[in-house]
């Protein structure tokens, strides 16, 4: 995981459109990966699947939901550190067009 979507969080949607991986939903909506739905995992605030936040490993330097939301309720989840490498399997397994890429400092806040 990483990143969270903490109770703070106004519902403005800023965040939703910019994550690479699809990865943050409004309240009550279904999420999906490879075609199956889940079940929510917050209905009242937007929220973020751990299965599929990469903290923008792959592509951004830094964790675009946190760049953008007003609020600043896009938190690392201390329950849920992950290391580069877990984060980049995952991006790759998500956007197989990133097999093989070089992470640095532009596609990897590891790498700051
Ligand atoms: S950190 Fe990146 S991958 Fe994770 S939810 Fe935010 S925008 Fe998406
Ligand atoms: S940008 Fe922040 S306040 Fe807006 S929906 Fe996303 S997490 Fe909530």
């Amino acid at each position: 995981m990483a990143t969270m979507i903490t109770e703070e969080c106004i519902n403005c949607g800023a965040c939703e459109p910019e994550c690479p991986n699809t990865a943050i939903y409004a309240g009550g909506v279904e999420w999906e990966l490879f075609g199956e739905k889940h079940p929510p995992i917050s209905n009242d605030f937007y929220y973020i699947v751990p299965e599929k936040c990469t903290e923008c490993v792959g592509h951004h330097d830094q964790e675009q939901c946190a760049v953008v939301c007003p609020v600043d309720c896009c938190v690392p989840d201390p329950n849920h550190v992950e290391t580069e490498e877990v984060l980049f399997a995952r991006a790759v397994k998500l956007n197989p067009e990133l097999a093989g890429l070089e992470l640095t400092a532009a596609n990897s806040k590891f790498h700051k």
